[in-house]
This record gives C-alpha cells, sequence and structure tokens, in this order.
C-alpha cells in the first residue's frame, strides 16, 4: 500500500442522532484526501434496543420483538430523514433490506443457542450506521466506500465474543482494502462484527467496536489509531461517577493495557494488544472538542502516573466451600475452573483461604445460577449480588480512603501497583426522631 492507512473509531455517543452524525462528517472535513478506515459503532443506544428485540424473540414474544423491531426501524428512518433532502436509492434499498432480513429471522423458530440469534440480530446495528454514515459521507463529497467488516474479520463460532482468527483475517485486510482506498480515500465499515468458517455474523463482546478497529489497524499497519470519545482523553477515573478527574496526557501501552483490563470503561480491554505488538500509537480523542489534543497512547510514555480508579458494576461474588469440609485443594480447582469456561463465566477476581475460594463476576444473564446448579453436589456456594468492584492503580492511602467511605468492604487484594475492592453501600439505617 503506497499512502500509509489511519484507522478512526466513531462510537456510539458520536452518531446518535443526525446533527451528531453532521458533525463527524465536519470533523472528517479535515482529513479530506487522506486514506482512513472508518470503524462504526452502532448510532447512539441502538444495541441496547436490538438485545431487547433478540430477548424477547428468544424467550417466545415474538410480536414483542416485532414491535421493538419497528420503533428501530422508525427511528433510523427518521434520522436518515433529517440527514438527507433527497435520501440515496442505494440507502434505502440497503437499510430495508436488513430489516426485512431479520423480520424474516424473527418469523423462524429460535435456534437452539441464544447466542447465535442475539448476533445475527444484534449486528444490525453496526450495518445500519455504516451504511448511513457511508451514504452521508458521499452526499458531503467525501468519497468513501462501504466495506462488510465481516469480509474481512474472522473469528471462532463463539457468538457474542468471536475470537478473531488472526491469519485469516490479516490476509483478508490486505487483499481487500488496498483496491477500496484507491477508489476512495475512505472506507467506512462495521466495528463489533465479525464472521464465521460457516459464514454466520458473530460479534466480538459488548462495546468491541474499538477492538475491531485495532483489529484493522494490525492488520493494515496503520500509522495511528484515533478514537473519538464523548470525553477529553483517558481520565483519571469515570467522570459519569467522579469529580475532580484529570487527563491522562500520555499512557505507556502497558499501563492502557491494565487500565482497561481493570475496568476503565473509555477504552475496550482488548483494543491495546494488536496496536502494541506493531507499535501502533493510539489517540484517544474528544469528538465534542476535535482541537484538542487528547490522550496518546505509545511505547514511549513515562511510567509515573496518577492514582487512577476504574469501577466494575453488577458484580457477583460466589463463595464456594466444599461439602465435606475439606480445604478446596487443587483438583477442585480444575474442576472449578472447567465450569467457570463451560457456563462463560467472566472472572474478575480470585481469591482462595483454606477451606473457601471466592470469585468475583460479571453478572451477566443466568451464568452465575448456572454455575452454582453444576458444582451444587459437590460444593456449598453463598452468593452476594449488586456489588462494586473498585480498583484503584498506582493506589495511594488517601484516595482507598475515600473510596471505602460509606461502603462496607467483602474483599480485598493488593498488588504493588494496584489494589481491587469489592463492596457494597452500607445501608443508611434512619433513627426515629
Ligand atoms: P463509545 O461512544 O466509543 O462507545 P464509551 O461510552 O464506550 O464510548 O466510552 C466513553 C465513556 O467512558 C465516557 O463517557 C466515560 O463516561 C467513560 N469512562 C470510564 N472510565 C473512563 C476514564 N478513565 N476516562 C475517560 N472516560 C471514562
Ligand atoms: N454497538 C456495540 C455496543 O454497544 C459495540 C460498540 O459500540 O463498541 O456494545
Ligand atoms: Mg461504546
Amino acid at each position: 500500500m503506497q499512502q500509509k492507512v489511519n484507522v478512526f473509531k466513531f462510537g456510539g455517543a458520536s452518531l446518535r442522532d443526525a446533527a451528531a452524525i453532521r458533525h463527524v462528517g465536519e470533523i472528517l472535513q479535515g482529513y479530506a484526501g487522506q486514506a482512513i478506515v472508518i470503524v462504526v459503532s452502532a448510532m447512539g443506544k441502538t444495541t441496547n434496543a436490538l438485545e431487547e428485540v433478540a430477548y424477547a424473540y428468544w424467550h417466545g414474544k415474538p410480536q414483542e420483538a416485532r414491535r421493538k423491531l419497528n420503533v428501530i426501524h422508525n427511528q433510523t428512518t427518521t434520522i436518515i430523514d433529517e440527514l438527507f433532502s433527497e435520501v440515496p436509492e442505494e440507502l434505502t434499498a440497503a437499510v430495508n433490506d436488513l430489516f426485512v432480513s431479520v423480520e424474516w429471522a424473527l418469523d423462524e423458530a429460535p435456534n437452539e443457542e441464544y447466542d447465535f440469534d442475539y448476533d445475527q440480530i444484534v449486528s444490525l446495528g453496526e450495518l445500519l450506521s455504516s451504511h448511513i454514515v457511508a451514504g452521508y459521507l458521499n452526499r458531503i463529497g467525501l468519497s468513501s466506500s462501504w466495506l462488510d467488516a465481516r469480509d474481512v474479520i474472522q473469528t471462532d463460532n463463539t457468538y457474542r465474543e468471536g475470537w478473531v482468527k488472526w491469519p485469516e483475517t490479516t490476509e483478508r485486510a490486505e487483499r481487500l482494502l488496498p483496491p477500496l482506498l484507491a477508489q476512495t480515500p475512505f472506507v467506512v465499515t462495521q466495528g463489533f462484527i465479525g464472521n464465521t468458517s460457516e459464514n454466520y455474523t458473530t460479534t466480538l463482546g459488548r462495546e468491541g467496536s474499538d477492538y475491531s478497529a485495532a483489529v484493522f489497524s494490525y492488520c493494515l499497519d496503520a500509522e495511528a489509531m484515533s478514537i473519538w470519545k464523548d470525553v477529553p482523553g483517558v481520565l483519571t477515573a469515570d467522570p459519569r461517577i467522579f469529580e475532580n478527574v484529570t487527563k491522562i496526557d500520555r499512557l505507556s501501552y502497558k499501563e492502557a493495557i491494565e487500565m482497561t483490563y481493570y475496568g476503565a470503561k473509555v477504552i475496550h480491554p482488548k483494543t491495546i494488544k494488536p496496536l502494541q505488538n506493531k507499535s501502533i500509537p493510539l489517540y484517544v480523542r474528544s469528538f465534542i472538542e476535535p482541537e484538542l489534543e487528547g490522550t496518546y497512547v505509545s511505547d514511549d510514555a513515562g511510567d509515573t502516573y496518577p492514582p487512577m480508579v476504574a469501577v466494575e458494576r453488577e458484580q457477583a461474588l460466589i463463595n464456594i466451600s466444599t461439602r465435606d469440609f475439606s480445604f478446596v485443594a487443587e483438583h477442585h480447582i480444575k474442576q472449578l475452573f472447567e465450569h467457570i469456561t463451560t457456563t462463560r463465566l467472566q472472572v474478575n477476581m480470585m481469591q482462595n483461604t483454606a477451606i473457601s475460594f471466592n470469585v468475583v463476576v460479571n453478572d451477566i444473564d443466568d451464568r452465575v445460577e448456572r454455575f452454582c446448579a453444576l458444582v451444587d453436589r459437590e460444593f456449598k456456594t453463598t452468593v452476594d449480588r449488586n456489588l462494586e468492584l473498585i480498583t484503584v492503580r498506582h493506589y495511594t492511602a488517601e484516595v482507598v480512603e475515600s473510596m471505602r467511605r460509606g461502603k462496607m468492604n467483602l474483599l480485598e487484594g493488593r498488588l504493588p501497583l494496584t489494589l481491587q475492592m469489592v463492596v457494597k453501600d452500607v445501608p443508611v439505617v434512619r433513627r426515629k426522631e
């Protein structure tokens, strides 16, 4: 490829309505003529709405699923009508085809595997947004091609958490992207979705569009990747939860991997590794104030950082002990891990004592119940729900103390740079006057 490619990723917040999409168009005007692969998420909260469609369909409520899909269809039509005085015919046809294909799927009986049906339905969000963005960019004179990310990103068939097959994906990216970029400088594609060898759609995990952009960046040896967010960059904590947060100007890949692994929601945790492997810099930038610098993630950042806090909500703490009062030994742990794998529990923290094993997991669907049922014969389990897992990197006594205020600490773990605690709110006891 002659010209170095950049990869931009625009998330749901930056595409939430017609005005937001116009604003993305304005940002991209500043890059006219440069080779850019533009990876887009579904608009606004479309993925959540599609999850509800999949859920209703799979739980025997096709009419409700149909109704919910119609709402999404109407919202999509409104955005399109606001964006275009005359809607391009190809766009109308593409959008209608996409909705018809999901409507047909809803008329069929559900598959045996929920996660499979989920992916076939929920992937609609990114397919729609990418057609709309590509159509809009062409309308404002920014020549763009539309690429089906499923022609490039190949995964195994772990639905809802597709594992990327790197050699196949790289071969396709190298073959398909250069001719498209030679035709138009911008190529618009979808985040979040991939394809199995049997040609079924997979998704890469919620919030996975950042990761898709990193996959494209890696495969194309991109010059840099930029993710455009509603925050000025990576901050010391989530501004939706904490006051007095500050922007981190430079981050090492290593620190970014640690932060996102521990739940800093600003970047999907799988994003950094592929970039690090090829030393591709990452810019986390504000789409609200695109002229600002954002956060620069690379090899050459210092290693002193302020305390940084990440909070994971909807956590469950499972305490597991043997029914025969024996120690939790290696063979027990092996067995427990097998069950963790089959029920796809996502473990965030583990700790064992002489007679118990504690795991802190994301409380998703009925996974905790299924796990407890599987281990029930041999182990006694107690589950504490609605917990928060607070992680402080580069912790200081003062920050840890402020995190503890008003919370009951159920489990704590410390490493030299990382402190984690599993907490619940202390119930407020009101005294009678
Ligand atoms: P996208 O639009 O790409 O999906 P997200 O909503 O997933 O963007 O990510 C941006 C959000 O991440 C911010 O609005 C912010 O509330 C949250 N966030 C959590 N932790 C951090 C952090 N450490 N720094 C910046 N933002 C954070
Ligand atoms: N649309 C998907 C989600 O909301 C993927 C993403 O936005 O990154 O999870
Ligand atoms: Mg997101």
